[in-house]
């Protein structure tokens, strides 16, 4: 889950942040018996019994019933000059790059009327001089207390009947980007108003926040599924069976309208019930048993997910003089990072991330067990964007998380956003065999 801060999820009278309650319902999950592998689902085969469900790392798994809950991700407008300023001046999670320094104190722009709009407009006030809320319509859709929120905000201006038409750029965009200037790219959005006549707004920064496409393409493949003309799942009844036997579909993948983190735990547990249902009738459960003294229990992937001793040392510590160790491969701040960047022999993976940023904690696990299987082999550095946004500048840190990984000072690969694991597995493997072969 991406969301910062969910409010309205029963039991928690304060609110809590998305990563946070996933966090907690990991860990309820497995003291259940549940395994946890965080990979991706590559090839789903629900033409056969069991369903095939072939994943990038772990393997294939053969499964008699299958949950879909892959959710929905953010949509974009690919208006004029979008790609090339992609990631680094046009997003679509502010809560993720809001914070890079080439935002810092400029002039941002959000576009949707929704609740993640005026969410997402506020909090960029915390770093940006002012934020234009670009809303198509003459009203707003979000909650009343969102909108007044937004509109006593005296850094935000809410621009009814306005829509986007171009994003604009100096000479820098592309391949004519100078290293040597560090601020945003992007200039100016061409905006339409109401009355039809366009100008330019003048913003170093603009993020989407107009809804969002259900993650359902790699399950087109099935003729026994129905999507909506969206692409959303069609379940029978809007309830969690679909018209495939056997295959479930839970929280947004399925549900265009409600959308909230309690519905989706709703239709979640909806689901695993259908489920379990589904196979009690044709005798294919296995019942697990939780000893009282058992405590948590352990998971086969939990086994995967243990962290290493040497990891949990270094959890919430920021390397300094007295601490940091180059022996060491778990490392975290500007100066473990000015260190091994010069006196590291392995690769150095270095991971940029900021405070709420929901794809960060998405990509800790995968990134975590990667560092992992390969400790002793390999550096690794955590630098949150907020505190050292200085060597974030220079390294050229657009938005979190980015992945950046050198070997002997150079920079070898840059990863933006959350890749498949094997993916960074590989760049760093690739640069052990160079080592090896010398
Ligand atoms: P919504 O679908 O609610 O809103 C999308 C916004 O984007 C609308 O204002 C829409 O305009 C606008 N939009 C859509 N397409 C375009 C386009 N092509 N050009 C310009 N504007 C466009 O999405 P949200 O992500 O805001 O919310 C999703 C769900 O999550 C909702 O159910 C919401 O309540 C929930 N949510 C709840 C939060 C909470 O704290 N409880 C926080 C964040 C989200 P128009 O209105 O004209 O269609």
């Amino acid at each position: 889950m991406t969301t910062t801060d969910v409010e309205n999820f029963p039991g928690f009278p304060d609110g809590i942040s998305g990563p946070a309650l996933m966090a907690q319902m990991r860990r309820q999950a497995a003291r259940w018996g549940a395994e946890l592998l965080p990979d991706d689902a590559v090839m789903v085969d629900l033409d056969t019994t069991p369903f095939r469900v072939a994943t990038n790392m772990a393997g294939e798994f053969r499964a008699h019933a299958v949950i879909v809950a892959t959710g929905a991700s953010a949509k974009r407008l690919h208006v004029v000059g979008e790609e090339r300023f992609w990631s680094r001046g046009i997003s679509a999670c502010a809560i993720c790059d809001g914070a890079a320094p080439i935002f810092a104190g400029k002039v941002l722009a959000v576009v949707g009327g929704g609740d993640s709009a005026c969410g997402e407009a506020v909090y960029l006030c915390k770093y940006a001089s002012h934020v234009h809320l670009l809303v198509r319509g003459k009203a707003m859709r979000a909650s009343r207390t969102l909108q007044d929120r937004v509109r006593n905000h005296p850094s935000v201006t809410v621009n009814f009947e306005t829509t986007v038409v171009e994003a604009i750029g100096d000479k820098r965009g592309g391949d004519e980007e100078k290293r040597g200037d560090r601020g945003s790219p992007l200039k100016g959005l061409r905006v339409r108003r109401g009355n039809g006549v366009e100008e330019v707004l003048e913003v170093r920064g603009m993020f989407y926040a107009i809804g969002h496409t259900p993650n359902t393409s790699f399950l087109r493949g099935s003729s026994r599924l129905r999507f909506d003309e969206r692409g959303y799942m069609v379940t029978n009844g809007g309830g969690p069976t679909t018209p495939l036997d056997g295959v479930f579909a839970a929280g947004d993948v399925a549900d265009s309208e409600w959308r909230q983190a309690v519905t989706a735990a709703g239709s979640g547990c909806m689901a695993a019930l259908a489920a379990e249902r589904y196979l009690t009738a044709r005798g294919l459960t296995r019942e697990y048993h939780h000893a009282e003294d058992e405590g948590w229990a352990p998971a086969r992937a939990a086994v995967e997910e243990r962290e290493s001793e040497a990891e949990l040392k270094a959890e919430g510590r920021v390397d300094d003089k007295e601490s940091y160790d180059i022996e060491e491969t778990w490392h975290s701040g500007q100066y473990a990072l000015r260190k091994l960047y010069h006196e590291s022999k392995r690769p150095l993976i270095v991971k940029y991330v900021s405070p709420g940023c929901g794809p960060c904690r998405q990509l800790k696990p995968m990134l975590h067990a990667v560092v992992r299987a390969l400790e002793g082999k390999v550096h690794y550095v955590e630098i949150d964007i907020t505190k050292d946004p200085e060597i974030a500048e220079a390294a050229g840190v657009t938005g979190s998380p980015t992945v950046q990984v050198f070997f002997e000072k150079s920079l070898e690969k840059e990863f933006k956003g959350v890749r498949m694991k094997s993916e960074y597995r590989r760049v760093v493997e690739e640069l052990l065999n160079r080592v090896a072969v010398r």
